[in-house]
Protein backbone atom coordinates (compact mmCIF):
# COMPACT_ATOMS: atom_id res chain seq x y z
CA UNK A 1 0.00 0.00 0.00
CA UNK A 2 1.37 3.60 -0.68
CA UNK A 3 2.56 4.99 2.41
CA UNK A 4 0.61 8.08 4.08
CA UNK A 5 2.19 11.64 2.65
CA UNK A 6 3.84 13.18 6.30
CA UNK A 7 2.86 17.30 6.50
CA UNK A 8 5.52 18.89 7.87
CA UNK A 9 4.07 20.49 11.38
CA UNK A 10 3.44 18.66 14.12
CA UNK A 11 1.19 19.06 16.89
CA UNK A 12 1.04 18.94 20.74
CA UNK A 13 -2.15 16.89 20.29
CA UNK A 14 -4.89 15.28 18.00
CA UNK A 15 -8.14 15.72 19.32
CA UNK A 16 -10.19 12.96 16.91
CA UNK A 17 -14.16 13.89 17.18
CA UNK A 18 -15.73 17.14 16.84
CA UNK A 19 -18.53 16.62 18.78
CA UNK A 20 -19.16 18.57 22.21
CA UNK A 21 -16.48 15.94 24.20
CA UNK A 22 -13.85 16.98 21.06
CA UNK A 23 -14.75 20.30 20.98
CA UNK A 24 -14.77 21.07 24.68
CA UNK A 25 -10.92 19.23 24.51
CA UNK A 26 -9.60 21.55 21.63
CA UNK A 27 -10.90 24.19 22.94
CA UNK A 28 -9.30 24.06 26.50
CA UNK A 29 -6.27 22.45 25.07
CA UNK A 30 -5.66 26.17 22.58
CA UNK A 31 -6.80 27.91 25.86
CA UNK A 32 -3.93 26.07 27.63
CA UNK A 33 -1.13 27.23 24.88
CA UNK A 34 -0.73 24.17 23.62
CA UNK A 35 -1.38 24.00 19.86
CA UNK A 36 -4.24 21.10 18.96
CA UNK A 37 -5.70 20.04 15.61
CA UNK A 38 -9.02 18.83 15.41
CA UNK A 39 -10.15 16.06 13.29
CA UNK A 40 -14.22 14.65 12.52
CA UNK A 41 -15.02 11.95 9.71
CA UNK A 42 -18.31 13.86 9.26
CA UNK A 43 -18.97 17.55 9.74
CA UNK A 44 -18.58 19.35 12.75
CA UNK A 45 -21.35 18.06 15.72
CA UNK A 46 -22.68 15.17 12.92
CA UNK A 47 -23.07 13.36 15.69
CA UNK A 48 -24.80 12.99 18.91
CA UNK A 49 -24.34 16.47 19.73
CA UNK A 50 -26.51 18.01 17.15
CA UNK A 51 -29.40 15.23 18.42
CA UNK A 52 -29.37 16.05 22.04
CA UNK A 53 -32.89 17.12 23.95
CA UNK A 54 -30.63 20.46 24.50
CA UNK A 55 -31.22 20.54 28.32
CA UNK A 56 -28.14 22.10 30.09
CA UNK A 57 -29.01 20.34 33.67
CA UNK A 58 -27.86 18.91 36.50
CA UNK A 59 -30.34 15.36 36.12
CA UNK A 60 -32.52 15.16 38.43
CA UNK A 61 -33.09 11.46 37.96
CA UNK A 62 -29.09 11.39 38.95
CA UNK A 63 -30.12 12.48 42.25
CA UNK A 64 -32.73 9.70 42.41
CA UNK A 65 -30.07 7.41 42.12
CA UNK A 66 -28.28 8.66 44.97
CA UNK A 67 -25.44 10.05 42.85
CA UNK A 68 -24.89 13.46 44.67
CA UNK A 69 -21.60 14.50 43.65
CA UNK A 70 -22.85 13.96 39.51
CA UNK A 71 -25.34 15.86 39.99
CA UNK A 72 -23.62 18.72 41.92
CA UNK A 73 -21.05 18.78 39.22
CA UNK A 74 -23.47 19.29 36.26
CA UNK A 75 -25.48 21.67 38.13
CA UNK A 76 -22.61 23.80 38.46
CA UNK A 77 -21.32 23.72 34.94
CA UNK A 78 -25.16 24.63 33.89
CA UNK A 79 -24.34 27.87 36.00
CA UNK A 80 -21.21 28.26 34.69
CA UNK A 81 -22.65 28.02 30.83
CA UNK A 82 -25.46 30.27 31.69
CA UNK A 83 -23.20 33.11 32.62
CA UNK A 84 -20.72 32.28 30.03
CA UNK A 85 -22.40 32.17 26.76
CA UNK A 86 -25.75 33.83 27.44
CA UNK A 87 -27.84 34.13 24.15
CA UNK A 88 -26.59 30.48 23.66
CA UNK A 89 -27.65 29.20 26.66
CA UNK A 90 -30.51 30.20 28.29
CA UNK A 91 -32.28 30.06 31.37
CA UNK A 92 -35.84 27.49 30.74
CA UNK A 93 -38.80 26.67 32.86
CA UNK A 94 -39.98 22.94 33.65
CA UNK A 95 -43.02 22.05 35.03
CA UNK A 96 -43.97 18.67 36.19
CA UNK A 97 -47.61 17.49 37.24
CA UNK A 98 -47.83 15.68 40.26
CA UNK A 99 -50.76 13.07 40.34
CA UNK A 100 -51.81 10.39 43.03
CA UNK A 101 -50.63 6.95 42.40
CA UNK A 102 -48.15 7.63 39.80
CA UNK A 103 -45.18 9.06 39.16
CA UNK A 104 -42.56 10.56 42.51
CA UNK A 105 -45.24 12.12 45.46
CA UNK A 106 -44.80 15.81 45.88
CA UNK A 107 -43.01 15.04 49.12
CA UNK A 108 -39.94 13.31 47.16
CA UNK A 109 -39.91 15.90 44.58
CA UNK A 110 -39.64 18.49 47.25
CA UNK A 111 -36.74 17.07 48.57
CA UNK A 112 -34.79 16.44 45.11
CA UNK A 113 -35.44 19.85 44.79
CA UNK A 114 -34.73 21.54 47.63
CA UNK A 115 -31.54 19.88 47.16
CA UNK A 116 -30.95 21.05 43.40
CA UNK A 117 -31.83 24.07 44.42
CA UNK A 118 -29.02 24.08 47.36
CA UNK A 119 -26.47 23.38 44.65
CA UNK A 120 -27.56 25.68 42.22
CA UNK A 121 -27.02 28.33 45.22
CA UNK A 122 -30.27 29.79 45.16
CA UNK A 123 -33.81 28.67 45.43
CA UNK A 124 -35.01 27.60 42.12
CA UNK A 125 -38.05 25.51 41.98
CA UNK A 126 -41.89 26.62 43.35
CA UNK A 127 -44.87 24.62 44.09
CA UNK A 128 -48.23 25.14 41.89
CA UNK A 129 -51.98 24.14 42.98
CA UNK A 130 -53.97 22.09 41.29
CA UNK A 131 -55.87 24.89 39.77
CA UNK A 132 -52.64 26.97 39.04
CA UNK A 133 -50.98 23.77 37.21
CA UNK A 134 -54.40 23.70 34.60
CA UNK A 135 -53.76 27.44 34.06
CA UNK A 136 -50.15 26.77 33.12
CA UNK A 137 -50.55 23.57 31.18
CA UNK A 138 -53.15 23.92 29.27
CA UNK A 139 -55.03 20.52 28.30
CA UNK A 140 -53.45 18.59 30.72
CA UNK A 141 -54.75 14.97 32.16
CA UNK A 142 -56.85 15.89 35.46
CA UNK A 143 -57.59 12.29 36.46
CA UNK A 144 -56.19 12.16 39.44
CA UNK A 145 -54.18 15.52 39.31
CA UNK A 146 -53.03 17.03 42.33
CA UNK A 147 -50.46 19.71 42.11
CA UNK A 148 -47.28 20.28 39.81
CA UNK A 149 -43.75 21.31 40.89
CA UNK A 150 -41.94 23.93 38.50
CA UNK A 151 -37.76 24.16 38.32
CA UNK A 152 -35.42 25.66 36.52
CA UNK A 153 -32.46 24.44 34.12
CA UNK A 154 -31.42 25.35 30.93
CA UNK A 155 -31.39 25.11 26.92
CA UNK A 156 -28.96 25.34 24.23
CA UNK A 157 -28.31 24.95 20.73
CA UNK A 158 -26.19 21.88 21.02
CA UNK A 159 -24.59 22.15 17.37
CA UNK A 160 -24.13 25.78 17.75
CA UNK A 161 -21.94 25.21 21.71
CA UNK A 162 -19.96 22.73 19.48
CA UNK A 163 -19.90 25.18 16.74
CA UNK A 164 -18.72 28.31 19.16
CA UNK A 165 -16.06 26.06 20.92
CA UNK A 166 -14.24 24.76 17.75
CA UNK A 167 -14.56 28.79 16.37
CA UNK A 168 -13.25 30.14 19.41
CA UNK A 169 -10.50 27.75 19.19
CA UNK A 170 -9.08 28.47 16.07
CA UNK A 171 -9.65 31.99 16.29
CA UNK A 172 -7.29 31.64 19.33
CA UNK A 173 -4.70 29.29 16.93
CA UNK A 174 -5.79 26.14 16.78
CA UNK A 175 -6.84 24.18 13.73
CA UNK A 176 -10.10 21.96 13.04
CA UNK A 177 -11.05 20.15 10.00
CA UNK A 178 -14.03 18.25 9.30
CA UNK A 179 -14.78 15.83 6.93
CA UNK A 180 -11.48 14.37 7.59
CA UNK A 181 -10.92 10.79 9.28
CA UNK A 182 -8.68 9.60 11.62
CA UNK A 183 -7.83 6.16 9.93
CA UNK A 184 -5.21 4.39 12.58
CA UNK A 185 -2.56 5.93 15.18
CA UNK A 186 0.75 5.21 14.82
CA UNK A 187 3.08 4.18 17.13
CA UNK A 188 7.04 3.49 17.70
CA UNK A 189 8.86 0.85 18.53
CA UNK A 190 7.91 0.73 22.61
CA UNK A 191 4.08 1.61 21.91
CA UNK A 192 4.27 5.15 22.17
CA UNK A 193 1.68 7.09 20.16
CA UNK A 194 3.98 9.34 17.45
CA UNK A 195 1.56 10.37 15.33
CA UNK A 196 -2.24 9.58 13.42
CA UNK A 197 -2.57 8.72 9.85
CA UNK A 198 -5.23 10.57 8.19
CA UNK A 199 -8.11 10.55 5.14
CA UNK A 200 -10.32 13.45 3.74
CA UNK A 201 -13.47 11.09 3.46
CA UNK A 202 -14.70 13.18 0.05
CA UNK A 203 -11.27 13.47 -1.69
CA UNK A 204 -9.56 10.31 -0.44
CA UNK A 205 -6.11 12.62 0.65
CA UNK A 206 -3.99 10.99 2.53
CA UNK A 207 -2.05 12.49 5.42
CA UNK A 208 0.08 11.12 8.30
CA UNK A 209 0.26 13.67 11.28
CA UNK A 210 2.93 14.18 13.87
CA UNK A 211 1.81 14.19 17.44
CA UNK A 212 2.75 13.20 21.08
CA UNK A 213 -0.71 12.76 21.80
CA UNK A 214 -3.73 11.30 20.36
CA UNK A 215 -7.71 12.28 21.91
CA UNK A 216 -9.80 9.57 21.08
CA UNK A 217 -13.55 11.76 21.40
CA UNK A 218 -15.70 9.99 18.93
CA UNK A 219 -18.54 8.78 21.64
CA UNK A 220 -19.76 5.62 20.19
CA UNK A 221 -17.20 5.39 18.12
CA UNK A 222 -14.86 5.12 20.85
CA UNK A 223 -14.10 1.39 20.64
CA UNK A 224 -12.57 1.39 17.08
CA UNK A 225 -9.39 3.71 17.82
CA UNK A 226 -9.17 2.19 21.32
CA UNK A 227 -10.94 -1.12 22.18
CA UNK A 228 -11.82 -1.26 25.64
CA UNK A 229 -9.37 -2.35 27.79
CA UNK A 230 -11.71 -3.40 30.67
CA UNK A 231 -13.19 -6.97 29.94
CA UNK A 232 -16.61 -7.04 29.43
CA UNK A 233 -16.94 -3.61 29.91
CA UNK A 234 -18.06 -1.89 26.36
CA UNK A 235 -19.84 0.69 24.46
CA UNK A 236 -23.71 0.11 24.28
CA UNK A 237 -25.30 2.21 21.44
CA UNK A 238 -28.12 3.22 22.73
CA UNK A 239 -30.88 5.66 20.67
CA UNK A 240 -32.46 8.10 21.89
CA UNK A 241 -35.67 9.66 19.44
CA UNK A 242 -37.60 12.99 19.54
CA UNK A 243 -40.61 14.00 17.30
CA UNK A 244 -41.28 17.42 16.39
CA UNK A 245 -44.63 18.88 16.00
CA UNK A 246 -44.99 22.92 14.34
CA UNK A 247 -44.93 25.15 17.67
CA UNK A 248 -48.68 26.70 16.73
CA UNK A 249 -50.22 23.48 17.22
CA UNK A 250 -49.89 23.89 21.53
CA UNK A 251 -48.07 26.95 22.45
CA UNK A 252 -45.58 26.68 24.99
CA UNK A 253 -43.08 28.73 26.98
CA UNK A 254 -41.97 25.59 29.41
CA UNK A 255 -41.06 21.83 29.33
CA UNK A 256 -43.84 19.86 30.49
CA UNK A 257 -42.08 16.67 32.47
CA UNK A 258 -43.87 13.51 32.84
CA UNK A 259 -43.78 10.04 33.92
CA UNK A 260 -44.53 7.76 30.92
CA UNK A 261 -47.27 5.47 31.73
CA UNK A 262 -45.71 2.43 30.29
CA UNK A 263 -42.25 2.08 31.30
CA UNK A 264 -42.04 4.96 33.87
CA UNK A 265 -39.27 6.87 32.49
CA UNK A 266 -39.09 10.52 32.21
CA UNK A 267 -40.41 12.11 29.09
CA UNK A 268 -40.16 15.56 28.21
CA UNK A 269 -42.64 17.80 25.70
CA UNK A 270 -40.46 20.90 25.00
CA UNK A 271 -40.16 24.12 23.08
CA UNK A 272 -37.63 24.70 20.78
CA UNK A 273 -37.05 27.35 18.23
CA UNK A 274 -40.72 27.68 17.52
CA UNK A 275 -41.76 23.72 17.51
CA UNK A 276 -42.44 21.76 19.61
CA UNK A 277 -40.18 18.44 20.89
CA UNK A 278 -41.67 15.18 22.45
CA UNK A 279 -38.61 12.83 23.79
CA UNK A 280 -37.07 10.96 24.43
CA UNK A 281 -36.84 7.24 24.16
CA UNK A 282 -34.07 4.57 25.41
CA UNK A 283 -33.47 1.98 23.10
CA UNK A 284 -30.41 -0.27 21.87
CA UNK A 285 -29.27 0.88 18.28
CA UNK A 286 -28.22 -2.15 16.71
CA UNK A 287 -27.87 -0.47 13.49
CA UNK A 288 -24.27 0.71 11.92
CA UNK A 289 -23.67 3.76 14.12
CA UNK A 290 -21.62 5.31 11.14
CA UNK A 291 -25.27 5.68 9.58
CA UNK A 292 -27.87 8.40 10.04
CA UNK A 293 -30.02 6.75 12.83
CA UNK A 294 -33.56 7.10 12.54
CA UNK A 295 -36.72 6.83 14.60
CA UNK A 296 -38.41 3.63 14.28
CA UNK A 297 -42.32 3.19 14.20
CA UNK A 298 -42.45 1.62 17.70
CA UNK A 299 -40.30 4.49 19.45
CA UNK A 300 -42.62 6.63 17.62
CA UNK A 301 -45.96 5.04 19.21
CA UNK A 302 -44.21 4.72 22.62
CA UNK A 303 -43.82 8.78 22.48
CA UNK A 304 -47.42 9.03 21.23
CA UNK A 305 -48.80 7.23 23.97
CA UNK A 306 -47.03 9.03 26.45
CA UNK A 307 -48.30 12.38 25.08
CA UNK A 308 -51.97 11.26 24.78
CA UNK A 309 -51.29 10.22 28.47
CA UNK A 310 -50.42 13.89 29.58
CA UNK A 311 -52.16 15.75 27.30
CA UNK A 312 -55.35 13.43 26.21
CA UNK A 313 -57.66 16.58 25.01
CA UNK A 314 -54.28 18.02 22.37
CA UNK A 315 -55.36 14.95 20.17
CA UNK A 316 -52.19 15.27 18.41
CA UNK A 317 -51.15 12.25 16.04
CA UNK A 318 -48.32 11.20 13.81
CA UNK A 319 -50.06 12.82 10.70
CA UNK A 320 -49.18 16.71 12.62
CA UNK A 321 -45.42 15.62 13.00
CA UNK A 322 -42.76 17.58 10.79
CA UNK A 323 -39.63 15.66 11.50
CA UNK A 324 -38.13 13.33 13.89
CA UNK A 325 -34.25 13.33 15.17
CA UNK A 326 -32.63 10.45 16.81
CA UNK A 327 -29.00 10.00 18.11
CA UNK A 328 -26.68 7.50 19.70
CA UNK A 329 -25.58 7.48 23.80
CA UNK A 330 -22.20 6.58 24.49
CA UNK A 331 -23.29 4.53 26.99
CA UNK A 332 -20.42 2.31 28.87
CA UNK A 333 -22.05 -0.87 29.99
CA UNK A 334 -20.55 -3.89 31.84
CA UNK A 335 -23.69 -5.62 32.31
CA UNK A 336 -26.60 -5.43 30.32
CA UNK A 337 -29.32 -3.50 32.74
CA UNK A 338 -32.40 -1.78 31.25
CA UNK A 339 -31.41 0.59 29.15
CA UNK A 340 -32.58 3.83 30.85
CA UNK A 341 -30.67 2.02 34.17
CA UNK A 342 -27.20 2.45 32.54
CA UNK A 343 -25.34 5.01 34.00
CA UNK A 344 -24.12 7.98 32.31
CA UNK A 345 -21.00 8.84 33.69
CA UNK A 346 -17.98 9.19 31.19
CA UNK A 347 -14.76 6.78 31.12
CA UNK A 348 -11.36 8.23 30.21
CA UNK A 349 -8.65 4.78 28.98
CA UNK A 350 -5.16 5.78 28.93
CA UNK A 351 -2.62 3.77 26.39
CA UNK A 352 0.81 5.31 25.60
CA UNK A 353 -0.29 8.92 24.62
CA UNK A 354 -3.62 7.67 23.55
CA UNK A 355 -6.65 9.07 26.28
CA UNK A 356 -10.53 7.56 25.11
CA UNK A 357 -12.89 10.39 26.73
CA UNK A 358 -16.70 8.77 26.17
CA UNK A 359 -19.84 8.52 27.69
CA UNK A 360 -21.01 11.65 29.46
CA UNK A 361 -23.76 14.79 29.17
CA UNK A 362 -23.04 17.65 26.57
CA UNK A 363 -23.69 19.88 29.67
CA UNK A 364 -20.59 18.58 31.59
CA UNK A 365 -18.50 18.76 28.29
CA UNK A 366 -15.79 20.90 30.43
CA UNK A 367 -14.95 18.33 33.32
CA UNK A 368 -14.57 15.45 30.72
CA UNK A 369 -12.46 18.49 28.67
CA UNK A 370 -9.96 18.71 32.27
CA UNK A 371 -10.11 14.90 32.78
CA UNK A 372 -8.95 13.72 29.02
CA UNK A 373 -6.25 16.88 29.47
CA UNK A 374 -5.11 15.66 32.69
CA UNK A 375 -4.94 12.10 31.51
CA UNK A 376 -2.68 13.14 28.73
CA UNK A 377 -0.40 15.40 31.11
CA UNK A 378 2.86 13.43 31.23
CA UNK A 379 2.85 13.79 26.94
CA UNK A 380 2.27 17.07 26.31
CA UNK A 381 4.64 20.10 26.58
CA UNK A 382 5.57 21.64 29.43
CA UNK A 383 3.24 24.67 29.17
CA UNK A 384 0.04 22.32 30.11
CA UNK A 385 2.18 20.80 33.10
CA UNK A 386 1.40 21.77 36.70
CA UNK A 387 -1.98 23.40 35.65
CA UNK A 388 -4.60 22.40 38.19
CA UNK A 389 -7.36 22.22 35.95
CA UNK A 390 -10.53 22.37 37.61
CA UNK A 391 -9.36 26.19 38.60
CA UNK A 392 -8.30 26.15 34.95
CA UNK A 393 -11.77 24.95 34.26
CA UNK A 394 -13.83 27.75 35.80
CA UNK A 395 -11.56 30.58 34.93
CA UNK A 396 -12.61 29.52 31.30
CA UNK A 397 -15.35 32.19 31.77
CA UNK A 398 -13.53 34.64 30.57
CA UNK A 399 -12.00 33.30 27.02
CA UNK A 400 -15.76 31.78 26.21
CA UNK A 401 -17.62 34.60 27.43
CA UNK A 402 -19.76 37.26 26.03
CA UNK A 403 -17.25 39.78 27.44
CA UNK A 404 -13.94 41.19 26.15
CA UNK A 405 -12.38 43.77 23.80
CA UNK A 406 -13.01 42.06 20.49
CA UNK A 407 -16.52 41.04 21.80
CA UNK A 408 -16.89 44.31 22.27
CA UNK A 409 -16.41 45.44 18.52
CA UNK A 410 -18.83 42.54 17.55
CA UNK A 411 -21.44 44.13 19.37
CA UNK A 412 -20.74 47.36 18.43
CA UNK A 413 -20.46 46.68 14.89
CA UNK A 414 -24.26 44.51 15.19
CA UNK A 415 -25.44 47.66 17.49
CA UNK A 416 -24.35 49.77 14.54
CA UNK A 417 -28.23 51.28 13.44
CA UNK A 418 -26.93 51.15 9.51
CA UNK A 419 -26.63 47.05 10.21
CA UNK A 420 -29.81 46.53 12.21
CA UNK A 421 -32.29 47.42 14.10
CA UNK A 422 -32.06 44.60 16.34
CA UNK A 423 -33.48 43.53 19.76
CA UNK A 424 -31.43 43.44 22.90
CA UNK A 425 -32.66 39.79 22.54
CA UNK A 426 -31.69 39.06 19.05
CA UNK A 427 -28.29 40.61 19.60
CA UNK A 428 -27.78 38.62 22.44
CA UNK A 429 -28.54 35.44 20.39
CA UNK A 430 -26.43 36.69 18.14
CA UNK A 431 -23.24 36.91 20.35
CA UNK A 432 -23.81 33.59 22.30
CA UNK A 433 -23.67 31.52 18.99
CA UNK A 434 -21.36 33.56 17.48
CA UNK A 435 -19.23 35.18 19.81
CA UNK A 436 -16.75 37.81 18.36
CA UNK A 437 -17.30 36.44 15.37
CA UNK A 438 -20.75 38.07 15.20
CA UNK A 439 -18.76 41.33 14.13
CA UNK A 440 -17.73 39.70 11.05
CA UNK A 441 -21.71 38.83 10.23
CA UNK A 442 -21.86 43.16 10.09
CA UNK A 443 -19.12 43.37 8.07
CA UNK A 444 -20.44 41.15 4.96
CA UNK A 445 -24.56 41.66 5.81
CA UNK A 446 -26.94 44.85 5.16
CA UNK A 447 -29.63 46.22 7.12
CA UNK A 448 -31.77 43.60 5.33
CA UNK A 449 -30.09 40.32 5.99
CA UNK A 450 -30.76 41.01 9.79
CA UNK A 451 -34.41 39.94 8.95
CA UNK A 452 -36.03 36.73 10.31
CA UNK A 453 -36.56 33.97 7.73
CA UNK A 454 -40.00 33.66 7.05
CA UNK A 455 -41.16 32.99 11.08
CA UNK A 456 -38.14 31.45 12.61
CA UNK A 457 -35.80 33.42 14.83
CA UNK A 458 -32.96 32.69 12.37
CA UNK A 459 -31.19 35.46 10.31
CA UNK A 460 -30.70 35.57 6.85
CA UNK A 461 -27.72 37.11 7.76
CA UNK A 462 -27.07 33.76 9.73
CA UNK A 463 -27.49 31.72 6.49
CA UNK A 464 -24.90 33.84 4.71
CA UNK A 465 -22.22 33.59 7.38
CA UNK A 466 -22.71 30.00 7.84
CA UNK A 467 -22.19 29.79 3.71
CA UNK A 468 -18.91 31.87 4.04
CA UNK A 469 -17.14 31.29 7.01
CA UNK A 470 -18.19 28.45 8.95
CA UNK A 471 -16.58 25.48 7.01
CA UNK A 472 -19.39 23.96 5.12
CA UNK A 473 -18.81 21.10 2.48
CA UNK A 474 -22.88 20.35 1.88
CA UNK A 475 -26.06 22.37 1.55
CA UNK A 476 -26.96 19.94 4.81
CA UNK A 477 -24.43 20.96 6.56
CA UNK A 478 -25.54 24.51 6.81
CA UNK A 479 -29.43 23.84 7.10
CA UNK A 480 -29.36 21.72 9.80
CA UNK A 481 -25.83 22.55 12.21
CA UNK A 482 -24.82 26.43 11.50
CA UNK A 483 -28.41 26.94 11.25
CA UNK A 484 -30.99 24.79 11.97
CA UNK A 485 -34.39 25.41 10.12
CA UNK A 486 -33.48 22.10 8.08
CA UNK A 487 -35.16 20.28 10.72
CA UNK A 488 -38.12 21.74 10.21
CA UNK A 489 -38.49 22.86 6.67
CA UNK A 490 -41.05 22.77 5.10
CA UNK A 491 -44.15 23.22 7.48
CA UNK A 492 -42.95 24.72 10.45
CA UNK A 493 -40.91 27.54 8.54
CA UNK A 494 -43.06 28.49 5.50
CA UNK A 495 -46.59 28.30 6.81
C1 LIG B 1 -31.46 11.61 22.40
C2 LIG B 1 -30.38 12.19 23.27
C3 LIG B 1 -30.67 13.26 24.09
C4 LIG B 1 -29.67 13.82 24.89
N1 LIG B 1 -29.99 14.91 25.63
C5 LIG B 1 -29.04 15.49 26.38
C6 LIG B 1 -29.36 16.68 27.08
O1 LIG B 1 -30.47 17.21 26.99
N2 LIG B 1 -28.39 17.24 27.84
C7 LIG B 1 -27.14 16.69 27.95
O2 LIG B 1 -26.33 17.23 28.70
N3 LIG B 1 -26.81 15.57 27.28
C8 LIG B 1 -27.72 14.97 26.48
N4 LIG B 1 -27.42 13.85 25.75
C9 LIG B 1 -26.05 13.34 25.80
C10 LIG B 1 -25.13 14.15 24.88
O3 LIG B 1 -25.79 14.51 23.70
C11 LIG B 1 -23.90 13.31 24.54
O4 LIG B 1 -23.30 12.86 25.73
C12 LIG B 1 -22.86 14.13 23.78
O5 LIG B 1 -23.43 14.81 22.69
C13 LIG B 1 -21.75 13.20 23.28
O6 LIG B 1 -20.82 13.99 22.59
P1 LIG B 1 -19.53 13.36 21.96
O7 LIG B 1 -18.73 14.47 21.43
O8 LIG B 1 -18.87 12.47 22.96
O9 LIG B 1 -20.05 12.40 20.80
P2 LIG B 1 -20.57 12.83 19.31
O10 LIG B 1 -21.33 14.09 19.34
O11 LIG B 1 -21.25 11.64 18.74
O12 LIG B 1 -19.22 13.11 18.56
C14 LIG B 1 -18.34 12.10 18.13
C15 LIG B 1 -17.87 12.48 16.74
O13 LIG B 1 -16.75 11.66 16.40
C16 LIG B 1 -16.75 11.53 14.99
N5 LIG B 1 -15.88 10.41 14.63
C17 LIG B 1 -16.08 9.08 14.85
N6 LIG B 1 -15.03 8.36 14.42
C18 LIG B 1 -14.13 9.24 13.91
C19 LIG B 1 -12.84 9.11 13.31
N7 LIG B 1 -12.25 7.92 13.17
N8 LIG B 1 -12.21 10.22 12.89
C20 LIG B 1 -12.77 11.45 13.05
N9 LIG B 1 -13.99 11.63 13.62
C21 LIG B 1 -14.66 10.55 14.05
C22 LIG B 1 -18.23 11.31 14.66
O14 LIG B 1 -18.51 11.62 13.32
C23 LIG B 1 -18.90 12.24 15.65
O15 LIG B 1 -19.25 13.48 15.07
C24 LIG B 1 -28.38 13.27 24.91
C25 LIG B 1 -28.07 12.18 24.08
C26 LIG B 1 -29.06 11.66 23.25
C27 LIG B 1 -28.74 10.53 22.34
Amino acid sequence: MKEDKPIGKSYDLVIVGGGVTGAGVFHEAVRQGLSPLLVEANDFAWGTSSRSSKMVHGGLRYLKEGKFLLTRSAVRERQRLLSVYPGLVDPLNFIMPIYDGHGPSMGAMKFGLSLYSLMAGEKQHQIFSRTQTLGRVPKVCQTNLLSAVGFKDAQVDDARLVLRLIFDGCDMGGQALNYTRAQSIERNAKGKVTGVHLKDTETGLRLLVKTPVVINATGAFAETLHPSPVKGFHIRPLRGSHLVFPGKLYPMDRVISFIHPLDKRPVFLFPWEGCLFLGTTDVDHTGDVSKEPCITMDEAEYLMAGLAHILPDLKLSLDDCIASIAGVRPILSKKKVTASKESREHVVWKDCGLVTITGGKLTTFRLLAADALRAAQKYLPKCSKNKTYPTKIASCVESGSGSGAKLEVATKSILDPGTSKLSPKAIQRLLGRYGKRAGDMAAICTGEDFSSIATTRTLWAELCHGARHEQIRHLSDLLLRRVRIGFFYPMAVWT
